[in-house]
């Protein structure tokens, strides 16, 4: 790896990294000084081809003008207005804006900062959805093994990856977890979606059975699982899930941060799936990672709900943050919409997918693939026959081709892809062959 140097002995220690494994990641860092486009570039000037969208999120690439403009205007305009009772016009713009690209009857946003606090909110306003309907019994959230909601009490119960739970004692409690719906036996190097696995969402049946309905609030789902190795769902089973929840009055949440703006080829992976959501959660490309947002796009049916009637001057939802609807957020995420719309982003990534598929599957029968899997642009590269020999894999694969300027994100043994969606074919094939060396050369 190239390292930087860096001045005085300990001028790394006081930054406390997010998932880092901090000492190792200081006794040799690589920072990052600056981007443009699909590139990053180190502090030593060593060029990376961005094929994680920073962290599934910048998915016009980096340092868009247009949204830098907007930004830097916004913030010389008005640099912050509480939500609290308050409000300015950028964000109820913004609001309908991003109502207009949702799925019909998605038409109510609550805004927050970060895909964590829209998993804690979703979950919140489906207990609230409850509680006004006089079914405050309905308090069980039902999650999914491999899923991931982000790191508030809320997501984290949801979500089904034991490591990150293990240091933090009881978190919700009543939250329960269907299987996940990753099968490499059956669906190894599916082109897309893959054929088997639609009946794995009839564990939510036996959920039923056994808890009843009446104690169930929500279903809150990943529609393609990302940080857990790209899962993508089996033909039929989101509609099972949507079918199973609307008989039995249980809502359905989409965790969309990572799928939501054009990463499946569509606005949100509920119109690539036609599966409508009750509560669509977003954040990263919202604002083209420019800015910290999150948000909630919520039903009508929802929204009409909670807020109830006007007249009693009451607050409905005892929630917000002081920077719910920030104006900085809301001038990216305009700024960035305006960018995905009139540069045709999502259009472009259904026309590059065929392309994107092709090249990922060049990967299979080479030492150590297991599996592919991919939709939109996404993609994962499953490593090793066993768990400790596919993550070491993953990480020096990821070491080679940092080292030959592709940066590539290693999850446990798989090998996750999600490049800007204004990459080009030129770009998706060096992808590709770099890890291909890496590869052959472990
Ligand atoms: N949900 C999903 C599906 C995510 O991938 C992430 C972040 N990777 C989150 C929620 C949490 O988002 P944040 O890190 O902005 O809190």
């Amino acid at each position: 790896m190239d390292t930087l140097t860096t001045p005085g002995s300990n001028s790394l220690d006081a930054y406390w990294m997010p998932f880092t494994a901090n000492r190792d990641f200081k006794a040799n860092a690589a920072l990052i000084s600056h981007a443009e486009g699909l590139y990053y570039f180190t502090s030593n000037g060593h060029r990376l081809l961005d094929a994680i969208a920073g962290l599934w999120c910048v998915n016009a690439g980096h340092g868009h003008p247009r949204i830098v403009e907007a930004i830097q205007k916004q913030a010389a305009r008005l640099d912050f207005a509480s939500s609290f009772g308050l409000g300015h016009p950028l964000v109820f713009e913004y609001a309908n804006r991003l109502t207009s690209i949702a799925p019909a009857d998605m038409n109510h946003v609550f805004f927050t900062n970060s895909g964590s606090e829209a998993a804690d909110t979703a979950i919140k306003i489906a207990l609230a959805y409850h509680h006004a309907r006089g079914e405050g019994q309905r308090q069980r959230i039902v999650g999914r093994q491999r899923g991931y909601h982000g790191v508030g009490f809320g997501g984290l119960s949801a979500a089904g990856m034991g490591p990150h739970k293990k240091q933090f004692g009881m978190l919700l409690p009543g939250a329960v977890h269907l299987p996940h719906t990753h099968d490499p036996v059956r669906n190894a190097f599916s082109l897309g979606q893959p054929r088997h696995g639609a009946e794995l969402a009839d564990a939510l049946e036996q959920m039923i059975a056994t808890y009843d309905a009446s104690t169930i609030a929500a279903v809150i789902v990943e529609p393609v699982a990302g940080s857990t190795g790209v899962l993508v769902p089996p033909v039929g089973y989101l509609e099972r899930l949507r079918e199973l929840c609307t008989r039995h009055g249980i809502l359905l949440i989409f965790d969309e941060v990572v799928t939501g703006f054009g990463r499946l080829g569509r606005p949100f992976a509920a119109d690539r799936f036609g599966v409508i959501p009750d509560l669509l959660m977003v954040a990263k490309g919202m604002t083209n990672g420019a800015v910290p947002m999150g948000g909630v796009i919520a039903s009508s049916a929802i929204y009409d709900a909670v807020t109830g009637k006007a007249g009693s001057g009451a607050v409905e939802l005892s929630h917000g943050y002081t920077y719910s609807g920030h104006p900085l957020a809301a001038a990216a995420g305009l700024a960035s919409l305006d960018v995905y719309v009139s540069e045709g982003l999502f259009e472009r990534a259904a026309r590059l997918e065929p392309h994107w598929q092709t090249c990922a599957h060049t990967l299979k029968g080479l030492p150590g693939v297991v599996d592919i899997r991919n939709l939109g642009l996404l993609a994962g590269i499953e490593l090793g026959e066993d768990p400790v020999r596919g993550k070491a894999l993953a990480r020096n694969v990821y070491e080679h081709c940092f080292d030959h300027g592709v940066l590539v994100r290693p999850v446990a043994n798989t090998i996750v892809l999600s490049p800007p969606l204004t990459i080009g074919e030129d770009e998706i094939e060096t992808i590709f062959a770099t890890i291909k060396a890496a590869l052959k050369s472990d």
